[in-house]
């Protein structure tokens, strides 16, 4: 069905490269015939794609539009100017720099830009949400700077704003992270840029995960009153892969500095262009229809799974994830083991630690699964629904393969029902 359009994409790769040509092919029939729950994932658009393999790869643009040393540049400028400007329409934002080659990039340029080593960040702990840019100890923050976590509150699992300004009162960090990469529930942005503000340091909240509910008004935006914003292009957003910052008039020059040549050489201007495409994408109304399914498919995920038995972390979501906690219905099956049973009925998930998990990272307690992917693919209400169905069969049976066999055909005939 699709083995026609993906080997007229592939045809130049066919003819000089027989090795990564069937690779290549696989990774299009396992993306078509499997679902994807991992919540950071998405289906981009053909228009995504053809920005991404499009000869704006060829091109050095050091520099940024109006400033470059390279000559030949002035169609760079074209689309990096509407990258920028479409951006700063979606967000509302005073100044956005699309050059960050990852989310990974965009936070380190800001940590450049505002501190100096061994300076104090507060952060929420990866055990409980957080993304190892944001302090992991091997990481750029966590080798360079002094990383004190706040956790989610034991009661209900979500972060309590007094004891995230209780640390930062004790603590007086110069710079406070809001963000999280495994956080079901919505954030107080404006909460944290108050608290650090109080202490006389800056806020930056990291939306890599929720930009694309953000730019759609379903999550409180924090460009008002963080001093830095920064995002990954291709979550919930559905753009290229690659990062983003948005910051008050104040810091621009500074931040960009920071990024080039702070932290970066040329930008990946095919893949600026291809942000360019998915942020007027995102500024079309449809996109707002579509983040608004996401919520209902999470909602009705969430609720499905519930009705199985099942826990999740903060006892449900306000956004496109959810955190399965394993240990109530399936005592003894670990997130790997979990991971590994659905990835064999077509159901791809990431294990995941859930706060104050038993189990080691290797293994852990939980799941995490999003909808955004699923929802690109246009299933909705019912087929969350019967996809909670398949993941509660497959780790009651323990991974049992006649099992695992059945969900796999429900699944094949779901992919066949909702094409990419
Ligand atoms: C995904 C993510 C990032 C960074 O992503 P890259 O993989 O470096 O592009 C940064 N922060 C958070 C909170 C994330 O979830």
């Amino acid at each position: 069905m699709m083995s026609s359009r993906a080997s007229a994409r592939f045809e130049a790769i066919q003819a000089v490269d027989p090795e990564i040509y069937p690779i290549m092919q696989a990774e299009v029939r396992r993306q078509q015939s499997t679902l994807e729950l991992i919540a950071s994932e998405n289906h981009v658009s053909p228009a995504v794609l053809e920005a991404l393999g499009s000869v704006f790869t060829n091109k050095y643009a050091e520099g940024y539009p109006g400033k470059r040393y390279y000559g030949g540049c002035q169609n760079m400028d074209g689309v990096e100017d509407l990258a920028r400007a479409r951006a700063k329409q979606l967000f509302h934002s005073d100044h956005v720099n699309v050059q960050p080659h990852s989310g990974t990039q965009a936070n380190a340029a800001v940590y450049l830009a505002v501190l100096q080593p061994a300076d104090t960040i507060l952060s929420l702990s990866l055990a409980h949400g957080g993304h190892l840019s944001h302090g992991l100890k091997v990481n750029i923050s966590g080798l360079l700077y002094n990383v004190v976590p706040y956790e989610v509150d034991r009661a209900n699992e979500q972060i309590n704003m007094a004891e995230v300004r209780r640390l930062a009162r004790a603590h007086k960090p110069k710079l406070i992270l809001s963000g999280a990469s495994a956080y079901p529930r919505t954030l107080d942005f404006e909460g944290f840029s108050e608290i650090a503000h109080e202490v006389g340091g800056l806020h930056m909240a990291d939306i890599a995960h929720i930009a694309g509910l953000v730019a759609t008004g379903l999550h409180p935006s924090p460009i008002p009153n963080a001093d830095f914003v920064t995002t990954t292009t291709h979550k919930t957003l559905r753009g290229p892969r690659g990062g983003m910052i948005m910051c008050k008039e104040a810091h621009a020059k500074l931040l960009d500095s920071r990024v080039f040549p702070g932290s970066q050489g040329g930008p990946l201007m095919h893949c600026i262009a291809a942000k360019a495409v998915a942020f007027a994408e995102a500024l079309k109304p449809e996109f707002k229809a579509y983040q608004q399914q996401i919520l209902k498919n999470a909602q009705a995920l969430a609720e499905a799974l519930v009705a199985k038995g099942n826990r999740l972390v903060s006892g449900g979501t306000d956004n496109h994830l959810m955190l399965l906690d394993l240990r109530p219905a399936y005592p003894d099956v670990t997130g790997k083991q979990a991971e590994d049973w659905l990835g064999l009925a077509g159901i791809v998930v990431n294990k995941n630690m859930i706060p104050w998990d038993e189990r080691k990272p290797t293994q852990t307690s939980g799941l995490r699964l999003g909808t955004p992917a699923l929802t690109t693919r246009g299933l909705k209400e019912p087929e969350m629904r019967a996809i909670a169905g398949l993941i509660d069969r497959v780790l009651r049976a323990q991974g049992e393969p006649k099992v695992i066999e059945a969900a796999a055909a429900e699944v094949h005939s779901l992919c066949e029902q909702f094409p990419l």
